[in-house]
């Protein structure tokens, strides 16, 4: 071993899902939309000789805008580099206790991964048989908690009177919940953020938004909490947030009415989707995202994953325990579906 090497992080990172470069190809493996984003987004002029100067490092624009739409005020929003960013900056400002902080032992694959680079103690609650979150394992001594709602891989929405219930057995500690899918569901959990000064709510454009080559996240919550994230962000990074994703971001949150339509006809396909899947012998929990979590009475899913991907046809596999006969399929256009339905008839 090379002496230098003795002083290297070693670290296990995140595995994100592939961008395969295969122009013919169904990509359902990682939850993007499969319509463009707004036109106001494509038409924005850009001016691009701006680029000489440094972005505004406040990120004032889109951060008025968010503050705006959702009825806020601009200190209780914070904008990052995709939802990754604001969670990675949220657990290295608000988890930093020696108690361990929690979260459900089947969600998104970052958090340990977060944890761990951070050095940070956790621990895991199981998922109920059924791949439900029991609020009651929250309610017990911890350095902070965060989950997503939905939640993801399982795409299952947690009602707000449980999320409530884990804020008023967590009064001491920062809760952050993810709703990088919440667009697709029901109810947030932001109606909470005055009632809670303790309640971080995150959010991404790059799903019900269609920007995820954009990166931009954000989070919302007690004005407290955004000044946190903001000095360690500002202890890291002043310009996270280029020009160009500010323009455009605020273009995007302009464009209400096709925000909307392009949430519809994603959930639209994805009712009928789910009831080609239930005619072709899958089970899933009722999926409150863009994507379904299915798995089949007789094949097994890493069988259908490699099938698939012979095909052309992108989904996402985790080879995980509990979860390892599953299938995570993104919902695409009605006739990306179509076709998918009809590999999966032809296969089966
Ligand atoms: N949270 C959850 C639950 C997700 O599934 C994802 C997407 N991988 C993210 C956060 C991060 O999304 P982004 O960084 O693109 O905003």
């Amino acid at each position: 071993m090379l002496e230098w090497m003795k002083n290297v992080r070693k670290v296990d990172p995140y595995v994100p899902g592939e961008q395969p470069n295969d122009s013919n190809m169904i990509k359902l493996n990682t939850n993007e939309n499969p319509y463009p984003p707004s036109p106001k987004v494509i038409n924005k002029k850009l001016e691009l000789e701006k680029l000489r100067l440094y972005s505004d490092p406040e990120v004032t624009e889109l951060v008025c805008a968010l503050a705006d739409y959702h009825g806020l005020d601009k200190s209780q929003v914070f904008v990052g580099v995709g939802s990754d960013d604001v969670l990675a900056m949220s657990f290295m400002t608000f988890f930093n206790s020696d108690k361990p902080v929690l979260f459900p032992d089947i969600t998104y694959s970052f958090y340990d991964v977060w944890a761990k680079l951070l050095n940070i103690p956790y621990e895991t609650k199981a998922l109920d048989e059924d791949f439900r979150i029991v609020p009651e394992d929250y309610y017990v001594d911890n350095g902070g908690v965060v989950f997503p709602n939905p939640n993801a891989p399982t795409s299952i929405y947690m009602q707000l009177d449980k999320i409530r219930n884990i804020l008023d057995n967590n009064r001491d500690v920062v809760v952050i919940v993810d709703e990088a899918y919440i667009d697709y569901a029901g109810e947030s959990a932001l109606s909470l953020i005055d009632e809670y000064d303790n309640l971080l709510v995150v959010r991404t454009f790059s799903k019900s938004r269609s920007m995820a080559g954009m990166r931009i996240g954000y989070a919302m919550g007690n004005a407290e909490l955004i000044k946190a994230l903001n000095c360690v962000k500002f202890s890291f990074n002043s310009y996270t947030m280029n020009s160009l994703q500010i323009v455009l971001g605020v273009e995007s949150v302009k464009d209400d009415e096709y925000f909307k339509e392009i949430i519809d006809k994603v959930r639209n396909t994805r009712e009928w989707f789910s009831k080609e899947l239930t005619r072709l012998g899958f089970t899933y929990p009722e999926s409150a995202t863009n994507f379904v979590f299915a798995t089949h009475k007789s094949i097994s899913a890493k069988e259908l994953f490699e099938a698939a991907k012979r095909e052309h046809i992108y989904i996402r596999y985790f080879d995980k325990p509990r979860i390892d006969n599953y299938l995570r399929i993104t919902i695409g256009t009605d006739e990306e579906m179509r076709k998918v339905v009809d590999f999966l008839e032809s296969y089966i």
